[in-house]
């Protein structure tokens, strides 16, 4: 019992996802006597569902992050045909028993949908007392998620809020395993693999949006754009309301050639929109380079600048500060100065 409340101490003491994670793995492996337990991440894209290794433990060995960011989809649903089962039933788990080994599946119901799944692998048959043990400290671990997740979202639209931006991009920074050799032009050691973007987005003449249709239509067309961003990026990629109508995107492993369009057809998805009753709307961008030797507070000054030329020059429009920079239509400002949005 000692041992079980040390691991929910452990559990529910994590501001994170990923160590929480961790720690919930880790009291598995150990209550259920587990030869390995997996965090796996459940998705769907291009059409196919797919399963990708969170976070796992072996043994006696430590747990270990494998691929937080989601930058690999991981394999197909199919390879898994007893867990593809349980999630088409929605029943609470699932087992399968080869080469004298059991391996159960419990996916983490969240309403309809399970976005994770905890695999427990035995070297003997689950017995009622370890299937106990992993339904509470899964559920243990679901109301944790659930409490962590909402202190991180924002409540009109879902997205992720500016309290949790550092630590995405902290973790982006960190996840880049070839940081630019000292003396080497950092454009030209990234891979395109590598490169990473920050995209600031406002929505143009909003407040004519509210004067007009009132606060509640006002919150609908935001609801919806941020809907759109979400959809137009990819899952590794992070989407922000940082306030207002203010959002703010983290690309990951975009080439330069690539991201203006990228971008670009994301304001003009909204630009085709038809919005209930208001009709029309449109957004201005301003966006630049991630690198590691520029502070948070410096690049989004960066993509500032670049949304306020996009502003003043027209609205409804991508501008790409670095490209402004180079074309002498920006001044580079001091990493001191003020940020200010829009
Ligand atoms: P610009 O094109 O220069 O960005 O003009 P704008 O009108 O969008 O910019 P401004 O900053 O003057 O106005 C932003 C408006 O956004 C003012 C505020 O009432 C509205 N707003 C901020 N937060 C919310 C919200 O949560 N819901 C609604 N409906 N409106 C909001
Ligand atoms: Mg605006
Ligand atoms: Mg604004």
């Amino acid at each position: 019992m000692d041992s079980l409340l040390k691991h929910m101490v452990h559990m529910t003491g994590h501001r994170d996802h990923a160590m929480l994670d961790m720690s919930t793995i880790s009291a598995v492996q150990e209550m259920a006597g587990a030869a390995q337990t997996r965090m796996l991440g459940l998705s769907r894209s291009a059409g196919q569902d797919w399963v990708r290794s969170r976070a796992s433990v072996r043994g006696d060995h430590p747990a270990r992050v494998e691929d937080q960011l989601g930058t690999g989809r991981g394999e197909p649903l199919d390879q898994y045909p007893a867990l593809a089962r349980c999630l088409a039933e929605h029943s609470a788990n699932a087992t399968q028993d080869e080469d004298g080994r059991s391996t159960m599946w419990v996916p983490i119901w969240i309403g309809e949908h399970a976005a994770s799944c905890v695999e427990i692998v035995r070297t003997a048959p689950f017995d009622p007392e370890a299937v106990h043990m992993i339904d509470g400290i899964v559920g243990v671990y679901r109301n944790f998620y659930n409490l962590l997740d909402y202190s991180e979202r924002d409540s009109l639209t879902g997205l992720l809020n500016r309290k949790t931006f550092d630590d995405q991009l902290a973790r982006m920074l960190q996840a880049n395993p070839e940081p630019p050799l000292p003396g080497q032009p950092e454009r030209r050691q990234l891979t395109a693999e590598h490169e990473q973007w920050l995209a600031v987005v406002d929505v143009d003449h909003f407040k004519l949006v509210n004067d007009r249709f009132g606060h509640l239509y006002g919150d609908e067309v935001l609801i919806l754009i941020a809907n759109m961003l979400q959809n137009s990026f990819r899952a590794h990629d992070r989407v922000f309301r940082f306030g207002g109508e203010e959002f703010v995107v983290l690309l990951r492993a975009v080439t330069e050639q690539d991201v203006g369009r990228i971008i670009d057809r994301f304001r003009s998805a909204v630009e085709r929109h038809v919005f209930p009753q208001v009709g029309k709307v449109t957004v201005s961008i301003g966006f630049t380079r991630i690198t590691a030797s520029e502070s948070p507070v410096v690049t989004l000054g960066h993509a500032d600048q670049a949304l306020y030329y996009a502003k003043s020059h027209g609205r409804n429009q991508v501008c790409h500060y670095d490209q402004l920079v180079a074309d002498g239509l920006l001044q580079t400002i001091a990493p001191n100065d003020t940020v200010e949005f829009f």
